[in-house]
């Protein structure tokens, strides 16, 4: 039998069965939504929490998301627990919006048991062997698999994104650090309650009111944003960029989207003109590997002195995108700018997906 990987490119190709583990939640809900007619993957498992087992979706759960409804064939689907064995044997990726509380076991044992997972929890992003992974930024990361899959005994593998905010901001970042290099980042954020899972915060403790904490957040943002930009060299391991991150994380009230200020440190001095177009001409991976998930620009700069604003330019690209604005001189760090990201999408459910499109794109799934 041949063990050649089978990948879009081959003859024989066809869709991949997979599944959603956390499917009633707000990023299991988005997977659901941005798998309707994928050209490479089947939705063919849903799994939630053990009492669910057994019953059709559409009674489990209520669908929240705005612009989209239940898709009929997903509503008769039965709920599985989130055990390898109650799905489907030919599921081949799984799709995890399982929160971290039970994600690092139930995780673990899809990819011992050969799934392909990728993640959206916290548990394995910092993992020596673990990508931690977007493909516009580092798809070289993505090799690492190999390594987690040697070390570990497992024919599966995990794969993770990042932090939602931390995931557009290392997608501004790095045209700055391939073009002039960066020192220092000095970020605030302003995030959607979204980001908090359903129901997430009382909306009397939210509704009319800023609140400047979010669990892990801030420290998130600053040790995901080095691994991402750093190295992977096989034998080596991960190596951090050595750049200083600062993160200000506040919660308001607006249901999707992250909008971010940052200001930094570059290592060679640029014009403005200069840092739009290393935006804008911005070549990645997966834009030259046509990914099917990957918007035809990852990074958009908007000239408006008003712009991005996260009503306004949270689904560009089909929420892919990240939408840059408001580029300026600081006069303590160098430079300023304002970004958004689309959490449940870019920052979550749409990013595994392009994260699995690359690994199959590169032949890392068997
Ligand atoms: P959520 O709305 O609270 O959904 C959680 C999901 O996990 C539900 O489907 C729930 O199913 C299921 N679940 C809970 N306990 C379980 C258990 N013991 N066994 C099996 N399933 C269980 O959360 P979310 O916002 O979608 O977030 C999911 C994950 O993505 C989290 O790790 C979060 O940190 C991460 N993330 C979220 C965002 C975002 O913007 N929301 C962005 C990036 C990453 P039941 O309905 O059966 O309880």
């Amino acid at each position: 039998m041949s063990t050649s990987p089978r990948t879009p490119q081959s003859p024989r190709f066809s869709r991949i069965p997979v599944a959603v583990l956390g499917a009633t939640g707000m990023v299991g809900q988005r997977f659901i939504e941005l798998l309707q007619d994928h050209p490479w993957f089947e939705l063919a498992a849903l799994g939630a929490s053990d009492s669910r087992e057994g019953r059709p979706y559409a009674e489990v759960a209520k669908w929240r998301l705005s612009g989209s409804s239940m898709p009929p064939a997903v509503a008769a689907m039965p709920v599985s627990s989130c055990k390898p064995g109650a799905l489907p044997q030919d599921v081949r990726i799984v799709f995890s919006a399982l929160p971290a509380e039970v994600a690092g076991e139930i995780e673990a044992d899809f990819a011992r048991a050969g799934k392909a997972v990728f993640s959206n929890a916290k548990n394995y992003r910092m993992e020596p062997d673990v990508p931690l992974l977007i493909p516009e930024v580092n798809a070289d990361h993505a090799q690492a698999i190999r390594e987690q899959r040697r070390r570990r005994s497992w024919s599966g593998s995990i794969v993770t994104n990042a932090n939602c905010s931390a995931t557009p901001l290392v997608m501004a970042l790095k045209p700055l650090q391939a073009a002039f290099g960066v020192r220092k980042v000095l970020v605030t954020t302003l995030q959607a309650i979204s980001g908090a899972g359903y129901p997430g915060l009382p909306s009397y403790d939210i509704l009319d009111n800023a609140i400047p904490f979010i669990g892990g957040e801030e420290e998130k943002m600053e040790t995901e944003t080095r691994k991402m930009l750093g190295t992977w060299v096989e034998g080596a391991g991960f190596t951090d960029a050595p750049l200083a991150v600062s993160a200000h994380c506040n919660r308001v009230a607006t249901r999707e989207g992250h909008l971010e200020r940052a200001s930094v440190e570059l290592e060679r001095d640029a014009t403005l003109r200069e840092i739009i177009a290393a935006w804008e001409n911005y070549e990645s991976p997966s834009q030259q590997l046509e990914l099917p998930s990957a918007p035809a620009r990852a990074l958009i700069y908007r000239p408006e002195n008003d712009r991005p604003q996260t009503l306004l330019d949270r689904d560009a690209g089909h929420g892919m995108s990240v939408t840059l604005g408001r580029l300026q001189p600081c006069p303590i760090l160098g430079y300023k700018f304002a970004l958004l990201g689309h959490n449940t999408i870019r920052g979550a459910a749409g990013g595994s997906i392009l994260n699995a499109e690359l690994c199959v794109k590169l032949g890392l799934i068997a």
